[in-house]
């Protein structure tokens, strides 16, 4: 059998839990089809005076909701289907949340690491000039994602804003604060998470300090989740990057570890007392062995289609949170269901980036900074009441926590583009 495309595994999922939300057959066919898609060639010039073309992407794929929202990701794995999926779980996002955004994404097919910081400039300028129609305040609003940050941010909003001869903050979010980013935006996707991890073990009446949790992934999410857990007293048991785990039946100490990571740029199993750093008792485990250890909450923090119907037979987990946009395959919610493990999906438990990026957009359109506090405080409230609506309707309706959160999103778009009618309505004329 050959194996489907990560946009074919999201259209799967989206028909199978569309099914349950009693949806108009036109307003499910109409999310099933990306509005836009446009492809573009950058030309770069390097700095050896070559020149070089990168295949870059924009989706809209459903503005019912808004202007459409998603970040811009440059990997050498960047291709028109991944961007698609990206973009279709963007637009459950962000209804999910309650934001008045539709789904987006974009990307280069490139590997950044492999260029210098002024080829880097020249090619997020590139993207913005591929895209200047594209893109918009009121039409598409991008934000970073794997492998872009906020300077890179604050170059496109500069590019975009020579382009079109206006003042424009409130096109690209996740800039530099000093351009009109919002305070709160670095951990916005880890506080999100760990918001949704704490109200889940309030519901399930668990201890705090019983809780034993492993990371896969020690990038922004995986380091900010951790991090917050580990203050409330949970231990974190293992934690990976892409060269392999390390697990403590103790628990780490995460602010160690990432001051470790940032020097060596690898993951050891350290305490660090100021700048005396000693080794503690750990062992090396690899990826996969860390996505099977018996812990109360796995957070995969790292790819799409980690947990696929050939490992999700070996997770021991009692709880996933899913910082990771699609860690798990369409094909494996059956057997994690059947598992009874509860799954809090990316589409609520990475929402908290994306809530704080609107933030940021109300911000630049009203010429306001708020502070930290009312950043998180306005996060808290947000994440803690979709968790709320999506576990009430999971409890009620006898659903799993992704097929309450995606039927929760479709009726919000599908009361959208019923109001513009459908057959139902054009019939009875
Ligand atoms: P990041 O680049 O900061 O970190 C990714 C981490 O994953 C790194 O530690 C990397 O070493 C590790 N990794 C890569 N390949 C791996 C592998 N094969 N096995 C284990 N670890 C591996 O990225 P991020 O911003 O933390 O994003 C991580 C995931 O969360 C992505 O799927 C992203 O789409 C999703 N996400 C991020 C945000 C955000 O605001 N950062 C928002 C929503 C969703």
């Amino acid at each position: 059998m050959t194996q489907q495309s990560t946009f074919e595994d999201a259209l799967f999922r989206l028909k199978s839990l569309a099914s349950l939300a009693d949806l108009k057959p036109e307003v499910i066919e109409a999310l099933l089809h990306p509005k836009q898609m446009l492809e573009v060639s950058l030309p770069l010039r390097m700095d050896d005076g070559s020149k070089k073309y990168f295949s870059a992407y924009r989706c809209r794929y459903n503005n019912a909701l808004g202007p459409t929202k998603g970040g811009i990701r440059f990997h050498p794995n960047v291709n028109q289907d991944e961007v698609k999926a990206l973009s279709l779980w963007m637009t459950i996002k962000c209804a999910v949340v309650g934001l008045p955004f539709g789904g987006a994404k974009g990307g280069v097919t490139v590997n950044p690491k492999q260029l210098s910081p002024m080829e880097l400039e020249r090619l997020s300028r590139a993207y913005v000039r591929g895209f200047a129609d594209f893109i918009g305040p009121h039409l598409d609003i991008p934000a970073p994602d794997v492998y872009t940050n906020a300077r890179i941010m604050g170059w496109m909003m500069a590019e975009y804003e020579s382009i079109h001869r206006t003042h424009a903050p409130d096109v690209i979010t996740g800039k530099p604060i000093e351009l009109g980013g919002s305070l709160g935006r670095d951990d916005a996707t880890g506080r999100g998470a760990y918001l949704c991890t704490l109200e889940l073990i309030k519901k399930m009446n668990w201890t705090l300090t019983d809780i034993r949790v492993a990371v896969q992934g020690f990038g922004n999410g995986g380091y900010h989740v951790a991090r917050l857990l580990q203050q409330v007293g949970c231990k974190i048991v293992a934690i990976s990057d892409s060269q392999g785990a390390i697990y403590s039946e103790n628990g780490f100490d995460i602010e160690s570890l990432w001051e470790e990571k940032q020097q060596s740029k690898q993951i050891k199993g350290v305490y660090c007392n100021d700048s005396i750093c000693e080794i503690i008792e750990h062992s090396a485990i690899t990826n996969e062995q860390l996505l099977s250890l018996d812990v109360d909450i796995l957070i995969p923090a790292a790819l799409e289609g980690v947990i696929t119907k050939h490992n999700a037979v070996n997770i021991k987990a009692k709880a996933i949170v899913e910082i990771a946009n699609g860690p798990i395959l369409f094909e494996a919610d059956d057997i994690i269901n059947s598992k009874g493990i509860h799954v809090v999906p990316d589409v609520l438990a990475n929402a908290g980036g994306v809530t704080v990026s609107y933030f940021e957009w109300v911000q630049n359109r009203g010429g306001q900074s708020w502070s930290l506090e009312q950043v998180q405080s306005q996060l808290k409230e947000k994440m803690i009441a979709a968790f709320n609506d999506v576990w009430t309707l999971s409890e009620t309706g006898g659903h799993t926590l992704r097929e309450a959160a995606y039927i929760c999103a479709l009726r919000k778009i599908s009361r959208v583009i019923e109001a513009q009618g459908t057959r139902q309505y054009f019939l009875t004329r």
